[in-house]
């Protein structure tokens, strides 16, 4: 009793976040999507040294591939490490056998002095820390690394700092990976990129997206609905849409039935067959992921009518490039065991950091 697919690709993560899991609480409830960057992703990622992010990474990459994703976007931040971050992750993930697809998101919200600034005016100048951010994705991509130019959101960027990405981008062939309107906070996103925006832009969530801008547009049901942003509604939108977790694992049935059951819950005439061809969509970015082999322990993982509905489809084992990297549901050529203990290590490292 088996079936197969390809490789899955989730096409926006944060492997940054892996160790999230457990952190200490906030000091407050946070109250609004703006409360929650404050109090928990900006607090994270600001507390980021290397080890942390290798082993953040690896243990993402791992459970990724657990689930039969063997291809990531991951869209990483670390204000206070920076410098050869990317080569970091990139490095975590070829150990475990995933493929990534780099960029670092690039943000204005620190001034000069490094503190976190309350708004960033569209017109003041692209700050020392964007600057840098922008400099590790060309440091990256001049090495030959697989990857993108990162902006975090238009909210925290000068418009100089968005200009800036929007160039590098164009020097290397490849799109920039942003949020776009995820919150409130960021409606003037669409405004302010229209003119900059390229078929090959990753736009991410496009919650309160007033227009339409060319790129793609990575939809990310289970952090949408973790965050009270709202639906993205994006069968309204004429954008190629592609699956992202923004994240929270890395499991991409799961987040295509959670994707579903949202869709359905907005228009009952759909069917599963529209979310899975957001999946399909995903190839844009590693076509080779078409020649991955993922094996289930269930007969019919490659029909979405099935795994709409299936809720404990195993991956027993996955085959990149013609290399079993995964077998019996563990990975082969890391030690799942050794990944999990190391990872917590960090993870307690980090969230001393961060009672701080
Ligand atoms: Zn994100």
């Amino acid at each position: 009793m088996s079936s197969q697919t390809a490789g899955q690709v989730c096409a926006h993560h944060h492997l940054y976040s892996t160790l999230a899991r457990g952190m200490p609480a906030p000091n407050r409830t946070s109250g609004s999507f703006l409360e929650i960057l404050q109090d928990i992703w900006w607090r994270l990622d600001a507390a980021l040294d290397l080890d942390m992010i290798y082993w953040s990474a690896k243990l993402g990459a791992t459970e990724a591939l657990m689930s039969g994703t063997t291809c990531i976007i991951d869209h990483h931040e670390s204000p206070n490490c920076i410098e050869g971050s990317l080569s970091t992750i990139a490095r975590a993930c070829a150990e475990v056998g995933v493929r990534v697809n780099a960029c670092y998101g690039v943000t204005d919200r620190f001034s000069n002095q490094n503190q976190l600034l309350s708004k960033v005016s569209p017109l003041s100048k692209t700050t020392d820390g964007a600057a840098r951010g922008l400099t590790e994705c060309d440091d990256f991509l001049s090495s030959g690394g697989r990857g993108m130019v990162g902006v975090h959101a238009a909210f925290t960027c000068s418009d100089e700092t968005l200009h800036g990405a929007a160039e590098l981008a164009k020097k290397h062939s490849v799109g920039v990976h942003i949020h776009v309107a995820e919150g409130p906070e960021d409606s003037q996103a669409g405004a302010r990129l229209e003119k900059l925006a390229q078929d090959d832009w990753l736009l991410v969530h496009g919650v309160h997206l007033d227009r339409d801008i060319k790129g793609y547009l990575v939809h990310n049901p289970r952090s949408n609905m973790n965050n009270a942003v709202g639906y993205a509604k994006p069968t309204r939108r004429n954008n190629r849409v592609l699956l992202g977790t923004d994240g929270i694992g890395a499991d991409m049935n799961d987040e295509a039935r959670l994707a579903y059951a949202r869709l359905r819950e907005f228009d009952v005439t759909e069917n599963p067959a529209t979310v899975w061809s957001w999946l399909a969509n995903s190839y844009d970015f590693f076509p080779e992921a078409r020649h991955d082999k993922v094996t289930y322990n269930y007969d019919f993982a490659d029909s979405p009518w099935h795994s709409a509905f299936t809720t404990n489809l195993q991956v027993l084992s996955v085959e990149v490039d013609g290399e079993k990297v995964l077998q019996d549901g563990r990975p082969t050529r890391v030690d799942l065991d050794e990944v999990r203990s190391k990872a917590n290590e960090q993870a307690v490292r980090l969230h001393k950091r961060l009672e701080n």
